[in-house]
C-alpha cells in the first residue's frame, strides 16, 4: 500500500510533469471506483491542473479554480504516468486493472490502477477535501507536521497495541503497514506494547524515530518516477517484508506475525527482549 513519502513523490512528480497542463478528457473505467456524481466527471475536461498534493495517504490533484480529484490508492492502487497513450479510444468500462484515466492537452496524462481482484481505490472529484471526503475530513495531524507534545496526547489519548495506533489514520495521517514495522523497529518497541504503558522517553524515542524513518523514506521518494517507487520502498526496508532474512542492525532473524489479511514484520532482539511474539490467533500473546 503506498504510504506518505509513495503519495508525496505522487504528488511531487505531478507538480513537476502535469501541473500547468490542462485535461483534454478524464475517463472513468470503474464506476465503483469514483464516489461522486456532482460534479460529473465531464466538467473536468478543459481545467488546468492546478496543484497536486497530499493528505495523508490521499492524492489531491488541484483542477482550476476550484475542483480537487482525491485518490485514495488503497492496498493495491498505483498512478502510473504515460507520456503518450497508444490509443485515442475512450477506456471500456469495467474491463483490466484501470479505474480512472486523465488525458493532458500535450498528448500525456496519468492512468490511476488496481491490481487484484479486491476493488477499494476511491476518488472523489469534490470542490472541498476537507468536509467533502470522509477519509480526509477524520484525519489526525500528518505524521510529518505533527510536533512531539501533539504526537504524545494523541498516542497516549488512544488505548491499544501501539502498532494499531500508529496506523490508526484519525490518530496521526499517513503511517500505514510498511513503514509502521520500520518505526517500530528503529524505536526498538514491540508493535504488541500498549500506548498507555510507553514512558516518556519510549515516546519521545518514537516520535524521533517516526521523523527519521518517514523524512529519510520522502527524500530517498522524491524525484524518483512512479514506476520506480515501489523499488525504492522496499530497498530501504530493514523489517517489512523481510521474513526470515536478518535484521540488519543485530543480525537476529526477523520474524513475522500474520493476522488474517497482513502481516507484520519485526527483530526479535531489537524489539522484545529477544522473544518471538506469539501468533494471537494461537496462543496468549507476548508483550
Ligand atoms: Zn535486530
Amino acid at each position: 500500500m503506498p504510504e506518505l513519502p509513495e503519495v508525496e513523490a505522487l504528488a511531487a512528480y505531478l507538480r513537476e510533469r502535469a501541473v500547468g497542463h490542462t485535461v483534454d478528457r478524464f475517463e472513468v473505467a470503474s464506476f465503483s471506483a469514483l464516489k461522486t456524481y456532482d460534479p460529473a466527471p465531464s466538467a473536468v475536461a478543459g481545467l488546468p491542473i492546478t496543484g497536486a498534493g497530499r493528505h495523508g495517504k490521499f492524492l489531491d490533484v488541484g483542477l482550476g479554480d476550484d475542483l480537487h480529484l482525491v485518490v485514495h490508492l488503497a492496498r493495491a492502487g498505483w498512478l502510473h504516468y504515460r507520456d503518450s497513450f497508444k490509443s485515442p479510444a475512450p477506456l471500456k468500462p469495467g474491463s483490466g486493472p484501470i479505474a480512472l484515466r486523465v488525458r493532458l492537452d500535450d498528448g500525456s496524462g496519468f492512468d490511476l490502477t488496481e491490481a487484484g481482484t479486491q476493488k477499494s481505490l476511491a476518488a472523489y472529484l469534490v470542490r472541498d477535501p476537507v468536509t467533502e471526503v470522509p477519509g480526509v475530513s477524520r484525519l489526525g495531524p500528518d505524521a510529518l507536521a505533527v510536533s512531539l507534545p501533539e504526537f504524545t496526547e494523541r498516542i497516549r489519548g488512544r488505548k491499544g497495541q501501539i502498532k494499531g495506533v500508529l496506523t490508526d489514520q484519525e490518530v496521526l495521517a499517513g503511517i500505514g503497514n510498511a513503514y509502521s514495522d520500520e518505526i517500530l523497529h528503529a524505536a526498538r518497541l514491540s508493535p504488541f506494547a500498549l500506548t498507555g504503558k510507553l514512558t516518556d522517553e519510549q515516546i519521545v524515542t518514537l516520535y524521533e524515530a517516526m521523523r527519521a524513518i518517514e523524512t529519510d523514506a520522502v527524500e530517498r521518494s522524491v524525484g524518483q518516477k512512479a514506476a520506480e517507487l515501489k523499488g525504492e520502498k522496499r530497498a530501504g526496508m530493514r523489517v517489512h517484508a523481510r521474513t526470515g532474512l536478518p535484521c540488519p542492525v543485530c543480525g537476529d532473524t526477523v520474524r513475522e506475525v500474520s493476522f488474517a489479511d497482513k502481516s507484520l514484520q519485526y527483530c526479535p532482539a531489537c524489539q522484545t527482549g529477544g522473544k518471538p511474539l506469539a501468533d494471537r490467533r494461537l496462543s496468549k500473546l507476548v508483550r
